[in-house]
């Protein structure tokens, strides 16, 4: 986003609540109008079956902390979670566990480098930096509790339903498509063993990770998996606690830096807000205390984000007073 566009949209302020309902419907329609015909960047190929998806879907949900929802266009339509899930199950793993063993063991800095990087890992003593590339993912999967890798999947599955607040479900073909396509996952697997990064079988939890990111989601699903940690942890629409408020704390923090692949800081400066995206085209993009917007179009830029989904959040995050960093002086009237 660069001069006369960026200034055209009016930044309101974080401080304070979100608009009333009516302006924000009235926004998210603008947008949706606004981009639908924006229809540069690339539908993934590199898992095959991704580039079978219609790049003209565009849709915008956009949950309240309170519960209230606002959707236009394609905000019910089902994707592949694909990465978004790694943000999810590092909160599942930091409940579960701790977050200092995640801490530990995968890290929480930003590596600079793809989302599939072997260098990563090798500049850095096979620490595999964080979560959100493949590499931290995959040992984060691994840290999953449950004794077989079908009660590791099976408490991924049930924990990202309870952020969705409905049983999500695995696409057999996406999974299958993948599994045949992911070597680089595999040999990524192999170095974090050969590191002594994990101690499950490196194949098996590959196996676990290509599941997570089959569970088919929409846009909808994930306002609500992101509002869940812009709420403390509680699902904003089935009221019930998924993670406690100290691990959407982290996540969040974590998502700041790591989420939005090479793009994080520029994600961060333009937009303001923790997000994270996946390679199928959706965002999730959360604005603590005040709720979470999801995004679904598959064309992507060459990072991996979804083009039209970027500029939906950048638009959104402006036009509402979602950017965590722009504030309005407090008044002071004690001061005299
Ligand atoms: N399952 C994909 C992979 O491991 C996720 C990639 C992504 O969304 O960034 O390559």
């Amino acid at each position: 986003m660069v001069g006369a566009e960026r200034e055209s949209i009016t930044q309101r302020a974080f401080t304070g609540g979100l608009p009333a309902d009516a302006f924000i419907d009235a926004t998210l329609a603008d947008i949706h109008r606004r981009y639908l015909g924006l229809d540069d960047g690339e539908v993934a190929d590199y898992i095959p079956i991704l580039a079978e998806a219609d790049p003209s879907r565009f849709g915008l949900s956009l949950i309240e902390s309170a519960g209230a929802v606002h959707e236009i266009g394609d905000a019910d339509l089902e994707f592949s979670i694909q990465s978004i899930s790694k943000a999810f199950v590092f909160a599942l793993v930091c409940q579960a566990r701790s977050t200092e063993l995640v801490h530990e063991r995968v890290g929480v800095n930003n590596t600079g480098l793809p989302f599939n990087s072997v260098m990563a890992i090798e500049l850095n003593d096979g620490k595999p930096l964080n979560s959100m590339v493949n590499a931290g993912a995959i040992a984060t999967t691994a840290l999953m509790p449950g004794a077989t890798s079908a009660e590791k999947w099976e408490n991924i599955r049930s924990g990202l339903s309870r952020f969705a607040g409905r049983q999500l479900r695995l696409d057999g073909r996406v999974y299958q498509s993948e599994m045949e396509a992911n070597q680089r996952n595999k040999a990524l697997a192999r170095l974090l063993e050969s590191y002594g990064r994990i101690i499950t079988d490196p194949l098996d939890t590959v196996d676990v990770y290509t599941r997570q990111c089959s569970l088919l989601v929409t846009a909808h699903d994930l306002a609500v998996m992101g509002a869940t940690l812009a709420d403390g942890g509680i699902n904003p629409l089935t009221r019930s606690r998924v993670v406690s408020a100290e691990v959407a704390r982290d996540t969040l923090a974590l998502l700041a830096s790591c989420g939005m692949y090479e793009n994080s800081g520029e994600w961060l400066f333009e937009i303001g807000l923790p997000a994270k995206s996946g390679v199928s085209g959706g965002i999730v993009a959360i604005a603590p205390g005040k709720g979470a917007l999801g995004t679904y179009s598959p064309r992507l830029d060459s990072a991996g984000n979804s083009v039209r989904g970027q500029r939906a959040c950048f638009h959104i995050s402006r036009a509402l007073g979602m950017n965590l960093f722009a504030s309005n002086a407090v008044e002071r009237p004690w001061k005299g």
